[in-house]
């Protein structure tokens, strides 16, 4: 698991040598914060008798006055001669946004709100480099009082490298003196000052749920069009923003905080220079109230979406995460979405007709993407089929842990499919042979090893050389490993493997780094008065309790220490209750805001876990959320408690979004495909067991884990 967690870090610093051709993003310091409050990605610093106003040395947000709704930055100081100030504003860093615009200009809004008249007392801005260094300084002119004012200023100015860049940075004019109140939004470099020729827009759909709706618009293509525009009605006749979002997406969802309201929307374009086109032709839909089932459906449908029309547009399968690469595909999220995708047909979000031409084209890429020994790798180049190595060189090969995170998917889609129909036939034939093909057998290295290898790469073998060991998210690697018809492993790994006592094992275990508990696998020790018959530490992050249980129906799973529902509900009550103590003070842990699990972060991506020196204050929803057949009631108090009371931050496009921390006043900006996916099949296997009853009825499953308690009896 802390390779996994090393792995993240490190794509992040060696993503730049990716080869693959991806589509560009702007390069954006702010546009809005989507907390009120301070704004995390800001540090202030004063010098006596210089005065900043700010909030736990951050800047404040502001939604009086936004450039674009909903908010922009508070710059308010009073300068004084012997004193000074800087305010830093960090662009904020997404996993797998690594490819941007070249840079040739900065723009910024600003608004002067001071009735102060004098212009020397105008800030500098300089540029803040990756080594924290600064750039020339830039004085910022006056502007006119109480309007927003674009202000651009040529990237060459600042003598840098654009590339370099990690911030921006204003500061006291040396000199200057008085009182000042300014408001600054849309910070952003920009390659071009392109006016656009707009479309007329058009809303495409608009669909209410409880208290959000849905806008949709068609797919945009022309790259001078920055952002589309949101208006909604607040009474009959007038119009305000709500929002706006990127031109490269075509949805957005409102948050409106009120159920049973009709609501009426016009969207506009925006270009870079932040002119508008004409308004859309005014579109209604209300907000009802909805029963638990409906409830249950709206949450499935929103994060089913990450994987229907979110997915990477050559394979069909899931991206990594959105926004991040969007050529690229992640293969272990794409087994989950894959059940997601069936969850999605058998609720009628999309027909079987839909869902069926989406298999095929999923199942044909699949056939013709690059595979070592049968094992696909982590990250897939989507145009090309070809590996594409996110988390460094030494990751260009096989990645057995996701190649089982994908069959688990796809034999549950062949059990879906299960219609004489010509092309449902198509679809079983080809994940046949897939999982035929996966040589679980070689990615144990030698005859007699004890252990299967993670990864095998065609360069460099065994050089990872990351043995498989329980207890966390890869025992499904190993019971599809023994269960293979044409690559099996003998029976006898589960308990020399995944579930080994040896040295080496307990070493393993313990080099986690929390405690030696569990470290023989099995555990036995109570938490919260709850026994804990197997797990490390007090049974580690909530995902080895959701991702080898999707298809995996835990209540079959048996093995001599344990039945695997029993001591994954006893995983997941002692995390909640364990939230509910909130030894670590955390703001806005309870009963119904619970459940430490891997998500993105504040400062990185980590696996949280209901230990003190591994509990950060984050909260993921898919934790508490995907442990539904676990906790069903603290399940449910967690999802209507994110979407009732945190809905106007966290919901959005995809459903909620990855995690929020409230004691960083932190809400992340994105959606992972690892954790949207197990929401929406946990949630399923709650309501109608579909995912479990579909996988389990392939006959070599049943077999698999047969052999394995085979080996229970004497
Ligand atoms: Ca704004």
């Amino acid at each position: 698991m802390k390779l996994r967690s090393i792995f993240l870090l490190m794509g992040i610093i060696v993503s730049n040598m990716a080869i693959a051709q991806e589509p560009l993003y702007p390069f954006t310091f702010f546009t809005n914060s989507s907390m009120a409050g301070d704004h995390f990605f800001s540090a202030v610093q004063v010098n006596t008798p210089s005065k900043i106003y700010s909030i736990r040395g951050r800047l404040p947000v502001n939604s009086a006055y936004a450039h674009t709704a909903g908010n922009s930055l508070q710059l308010e100081y009073n300068s004084d001669p012997s004193g000074n100030w800087t305010a830093d504003i960090f662009k904020p860093e997404i996993r797998g946004q690594d490819f941007f615009i070249t840079a040739k200009y900065l723009s910024l809004w600003i608004m002067n709100n001071s009735v102060e008249l004098s212009g020397h007392n105008f800030p500098v801005c300089r540029l803040i480099k990756k080594d924290s260094s600064y750039s020339n300084p830039v004085k910022i002119t006056r502007t006119k009082w109480s309007k927003w004012k674009q202000v651009i200023i040529p990237i060459e100015k600042f003598n840098v490298n654009a590339a370099d860049i990690i911030g921006i940075s204003f500061s006291q004019n040396p000199g200057s003196i008085g009182k000042q109140s300014l408001y600054i939004d849309d910070i952003e470099f920009l390659g071009d000052l392109n006016e656009a020729a707009f479309p007329k827009p058009v809303i495409s759909k608009l669909k209410g749920y409880s208290k959000h709706i849905d806008i949709e618009w068609p797919v945009i293509t022309d790259s001078n069009i920055r952002y589309v525009k949101i208006y909604r009605y607040f009474d009959k006749i007038r119009l305000s923003a709500v929002r706006i979002q990127d031109a490269w997406s075509n949805r957005y969802s409102d948050y409106t905080e009120g159920t049973g309201r009709e609501y009426t929307y016009r969207i506009a374009y925006v270009d870079k220079m932040f002119n508008e086109s004409k308004k859309s032709e005014p579109v209604s839909a209300a907000t009802q109230q909805l029963d638990d089932d409906a409830f249950l459906d709206m949450i499935q449908e929103a994060s089913f979406r990450y994987y229907w029309d979110g997915a990477e547009k050559v394979s069909g399968l899931a991206k990594e995460n959105i926004p991040g690469r969007r050529n690229m595909v992640a293969s272990g999220a794409s087994g989950f979405g894959i059940m997601a995708l069936l969850v999605g047909t058998e609720r009628k979000f999309i027909t079987r007709q839909e869902s069926i031409d989406r298999f095929l084209k999923i199942t044909s890429f699949l056939e013709r993407t690059e595979k070592f020994h049968g094992a696909f790798s982590h990250f897939i180049d989507g145009p090309s089929a070809k590996v594409e190595t996110f988390f460094g060189k030494r990751d260009n090969g096989g990645d057995l842990v996701e190649t089982s995170f994908l069959i688990q998917g796809l034999l549950a889609a062949k059990a879906y499919f299960n219609k004489e129909d010509e092309n449902e036939k198509k679809i079983r034939e080809a994940i046949t042979r897939i999982w035929h093909d996966v040589e679980w057998d070689w990615y144990r290295r030698y005859p007699d090893n004890k252990y299967l290898l993670w990864h095998w790469s065609p360069d460099q073998e065994w050089v990872i050389d990351h043995k498989l060991v329980g207890w966390n998210e890869t025992m499904v690697t190993y019971l599809l490993a023994i269960a293979s018809p044409t690559h099996a492993v003998p029976a006898t790994m589960y308990y020399s493997g995944w579930a080994s006592q040896d040295v080496f094992a307990q070493e393993y275990r313990k080099g986690w780094g929390q405690t030696s508990n569990g470290s023989m696998y099995t555990n036995g020790n109570k938490y919260f008065g709850i026994k804990l018959d197997i797990g490390v530490s007090n049974g580690g992050p909530l995902f080895f309790t959701h991702y080898s249980y999707l298809g995996y129906d835990p209540k079959q799973v048996n093995d001599k220490y344990t039945n695997y529902f029993t001591n994954n509900q006893n995983i997941a009550n002692i995390n909640l209750r364990y939230c509910i103590k909130n030894p670590g003070g955390y703001k806005g842990y309870s009963d119904s805001a619970w459940g430490l699990t891997a998500s993105d972060g504040p400062f990185n991506y980590s696996a949280d876990e209901p230990v003190p020196q591994q509990d950060r204050g984050k909260i993921a929803p898919t934790g508490a959320i995907s442990s539904f057949p676990y906790t069903p009631g603290a399940s449910m108090r967690a999802l209507k408690n994110y979407y009732n009371n945190y809905g106007h931050f966290l919901w959005g496009e995809y459903g909620f979004k990855d995690a929020f921390n409230l004691s960083q006043n932190w809400c992340s900006a994105l959606y992972m495909g690892l954790n949207q996916a197990p929401m929406v099949v946990m949630i399923e296997n709650y309501r109608t067991e579909l995912i479990w009853k579909l996988f389990m009825s392939n006959p070599e499953i049943k077999e698999g884990l047969k052999k394995i308690q085979d080996l229970n009896t004497p």
